[in-house]
């Protein structure tokens, strides 16, 4: 686990390593397999929520963010400001607009 600045979150939060996220990974596909009607909307994906709060000490982060904390989705640190590339593969940085 690794603090990022999250571009889509707009702010800092715990990124997950691949270890991490594959567990993570997996309690959300799980979380579709549930019966519908048998849980509330979210309760199939509580298990996401609750192992990122496990794991980062975050409370409450919506699976859907969850998915996307994954450090290696992420660029290196930008030269200029700091903040993370949005892609590895990313020439510009999207805060500050300097070239890699
Ligand atoms: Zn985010
Ligand atoms: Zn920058």
């Amino acid at each position: 686990m690794k603090v990022l600045w999250c571009w889509r979150c707009q702010q800092d939060l715990p990124m997950l390593d691949e270890a991490e996220f594959a567990e993570v990974a997996r309690l959300y596909s799980g979380g579709f397999r549930t019966t519908p009607g048998q849980q509330s909307i979210n309760g199939g994906f509580a298990p996401v929520t609750l192992a990122y709060e496990r794991m980062t000490g975050y409370v409450g982060c919506h699976h859907n963010a969850v998915m996307h904390h994954r450090i290696s989705m992420y660029g290196p640190p930008c030269t200029t400001c700091g903040k993370p590339l949005r892609t590895p593969q990313a020439r510009h940085c999207a805060a500050c607009g300097s070239t890699r």
